[in-house]
Formats: C-alpha cells, structure tokens, sequence
C-alpha cells in the first residue's frame, strides 16, 4: 500500500487511479529537484502529485555522510518560494537540508505519495499524456511527467580484475557515514571528487591509521571561499564566458591561492578547469584534504588497477593492503529502465534535454537534476523548476 500524501492540509489522499476527467501531472522523485518541480507546478495552478519511492521526502540526503554540508551556499541553496532559515549558518548542514525538504513539502501543501516507485514511463494509448507503470501494478496517467530521479541514482563501483578475491572490506561510499568503524584501520578511498576528498579527510581527522587516496585524474581543487567570496559566486559569474577564459582563470587562482601539493604526490592538475567542469568533473572544495595532503595524514596513490586477495595493485605496479576500501567511484543515473525505450537519452544515458525544454518527440515529459553544473544543481534545479512549471502550464 502506498502511504497517504504528505500533503500538509492533511486532507483527502490521493487516490492513484487514471481520472480521464482530471489529469494530474506527475513529478517522479522526492528530491529537491522534484519538490521545487511540483511547488513551481502548483504556484501556477496544475495539480500535480509527486511520487516517491522511499517513505519519505529527500531520501538521498538523509542517507549522505554525517559530516556532509553543502558547498553552496545557504542563499543559492534554497528552492523557490521557502527561504532557508539564517540559523542553518553560511554552510547548511545535512540534517538540516532534510529539515528544509521536509518544510518544503509542507509549507506547499504538496502532494506527495511515498513508497510508489515508477519503474516504466510510455505514451498513453489515446496520445494524450502519459502512462506511469509504478509497483504493485499500478497503471498512472498524466499529462505531463517531470522525471527527478537523481542523477546520483545508483551507486557504481567498477568492475576491477579480481575485485571478488578482495578479503578485505569493499563499500561504495554511499555506505559511509562516519569514520568510527574504522579507526585504527588501514583504508584506501578511490576517488578524489568532493565525496572521496571529504571522506579521506574524515576517516584521518577520526581515526584510522593509514588512509590513502587513489588518484585516477589529478582534481582542481578550490577554496571553499576565497575573501569571504563563496567558490559557487565564482562559478555563478563565469558561467558563461569562454571555456579559454576560465581556464586561465583557474589557473591563475590555483596557483595564488593554494599551496603546491607536488612533494606530497599531488601535483597541479595540467588540463583547465573548466575544460575538466565541460567533462563532468566539478572542482573538488577544500573541505579538509589540503591540510590531510600536506600533513602526510591522507596520501595521494595511483588509481586502482585490480584487487589480488588482501593486495590492491595500482597502476604503478605497487601494491597496497588495505582493510577497507571505499569506491568514492560515482553513480549512474539508471533512466534506462524507466525511458531507455523513449530514444530521450544520450549515449551517456543522460537525457538529451532538460529543465523547460521536453524533447520533440516527447511533449510533456521533462526531466530536472541531471546536470552537474559549475553553479551548484540546487541553484539551478530552483531555476529549471520555474522553466518546467512555465511550459506546462502554457500547454493546457
Ligand atoms: C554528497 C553530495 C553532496 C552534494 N552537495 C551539493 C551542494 O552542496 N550543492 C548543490 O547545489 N548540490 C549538491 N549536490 C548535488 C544535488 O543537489 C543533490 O544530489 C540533490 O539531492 C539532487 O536532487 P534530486 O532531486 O535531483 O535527486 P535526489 O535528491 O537524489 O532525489 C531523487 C529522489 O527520487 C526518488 N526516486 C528515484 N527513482 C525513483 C523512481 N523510479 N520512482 C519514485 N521515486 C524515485 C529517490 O528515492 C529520491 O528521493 C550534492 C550531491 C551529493 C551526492
């Protein structure tokens, strides 16, 4: 049984059954990005019914690292129309990104049904809208569907040679939550983006004995803010000007405002940053790996080339023996299931249009959340939200 909407008038459920009559759309997701979706969808007037496989809103974030804060502000964090509260502090916590979720469904008296998964997105039969096959063989129609899935939708880790010999302890870093089950150990992260950084920071600030890094590319890494100037207010300004341009920007602040990590086995990356940004790699926020680097607590290794029983072998040919290894190693979006059939996703699997914009041969199916831009995604999913509702609402 699907549990009632959380709507915060705590009135009629939402029965989930096809009412020709009244159509609403649906937004696949609880997420930000789907909940910014329906409160933009509902300030303009279209009902709309956000479902969620989990039994709550915002389920990602609750299941993030303990230590996790967002690297945006709190300012160009918050979802349109309910400010973040000032007590949150600059940089927001993860508890308190769920708080917020959470007050945002209610104070937009959104309509969201949670344990009802979508496995399947088609056309309707009588071409118009949409047909959502959910669990428990529910048949769902819409006129419009906004897919917000999460573009962290499945944790991946590779499939190294002789990963199922490895004795020792093997988790994606979806799994971590803090450093305490492993003090004392000796752990190698794989994976030097925000996630494997921080983590690296955390297990050495909390305990472990020995923690590496695998480096398969060499990250851009960026102060937090530079003169009280935010990194995501760098990124906010720069955003549009030539890739060039931002390249030898970055470069020069790297080399003013962060030390040379070289003697540490952390050289400066040799390709532009925003080339790297162009590439899907976002610049990696100092949230602690400087200090770790350059204090010999976190250790910079070459990437993993296959497990050998209790040995990791690198690509240099060395040899580690770790207890633990965390595969900081990124997710796939996993939208083939659900619109693999619809020809909408490119051959990374990423949808080949987003936010206000639903492909030609698709009207009315949008997807938000499946960039990774330069200015923070919660900014730009506030952004894509008001796009989206814009365009179905124009559609009635
Ligand atoms: C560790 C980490 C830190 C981040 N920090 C920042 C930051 O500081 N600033 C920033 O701007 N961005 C940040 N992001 C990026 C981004 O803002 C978040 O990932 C954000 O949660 C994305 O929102 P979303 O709604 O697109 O996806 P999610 O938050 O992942 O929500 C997707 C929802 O869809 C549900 N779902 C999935 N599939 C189905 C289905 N088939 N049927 C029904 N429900 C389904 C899931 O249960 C989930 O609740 C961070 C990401 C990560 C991983």
């Amino acid at each position: 049984m699907p549990n009632s909407p959380s709507r915060a008038s705590g009135t009629d459920a939402v029965a989930l059954t096809d009412r020709t009559d009244d159509r609403p759309v649906y937004v696949i997701g609880g997420g930000p990005g789907g909940l910014s979706a329906a409160a933009a969808l509902r300030a303009r007037g279209v009902r709309t019914v956000v479902l969620e496989k989990s039994d709550r809103v915002g389920a990602s974030w609750r299941g993030h690292y303990d230590r996790l804060h967002l690297h945006t502000t709190r300012r160009w964090s918050a979802l349109p129309g309910l400010k973040m509260p000032r007590r949150f502090g600059r940089w927001v916590s993860r508890d308190d990104v769920v708080r917020y979720l959470e007050k945002y469904a209610e104070h937009h008296e959104l309509e969201v049904v949670t344990g009802v998964e979508v496995t399947r997105i088609d056309r309707a039969a009588d071409g118009t809208g949409w047909q959502l096959a959910a669990t428990g063989g529910r048949v769902l129609r819409g006129r419009a569907v906004v897919v917000a899935t999460g573009f962290n939708h499945t944790p991946r880790i590779p499939d190294w040679p002789g990963r199922e010999t490895f004795t020792g302890r093997l988790l994606h870093a979806a799994e971590y939550r803090n450093p305490t089950p492993y003090a004392g150990q000796d752990v190698l992260v794989v994976g030097i983006g925000n996630t494997g950084a921080e983590i690296a920071a955390d297990l050495a600030e909390g305990g472990a004995s020995t923690v590496r890094i695998a480096v398969r590319t060499v990250p851009h890494i960026v102060r937090r803010s530079t003169a009280g100037l935010p990194a995501q207010a760098t990124g906010i300004l720069v955003r549009r000007l030539p890739v060039w341009v931002v390249d030898r920007v970055g470069r020069l602040m790297n080399r003013v405002a962060l030390p040379d990590l070289s003697a540490h086995g952390l050289p400066r990356p040799d390709t532009g940053l925003y080339s790297r940004v162009k590439e899907g790699a976002i610049p990696v926020q100092d949230v602690g790996l400087i200090d770790a680097v350059k204090s010999g607590t976190v250790q910079p290794v070459a990437a993993v080339d296959s497990f050998d029983e209790d040995a990791v072998v690198l690509a240099d040919g060395s040899r580690v023996t770790p207890q633990a290894v965390i595969a900081a190693t990124g997710y796939d979006r996993a939208l083939e299931p659900l619109v693999g059939h619809l020809d909408v996703l490119d051959r990374r699997g990423r949808p080949l249009v987003h936010g206000g914009r639903s492909p030609k041969h698709a009207r009315g199916l949008y997807f938000t959340g499946f960039t990774n831009p330069i200015s923070g995604m919660l900014r730009e999913m506030a952004l894509d939200a008001d796009r989206i509702a814009k365009k179905v609402a124009r559609a009635r």
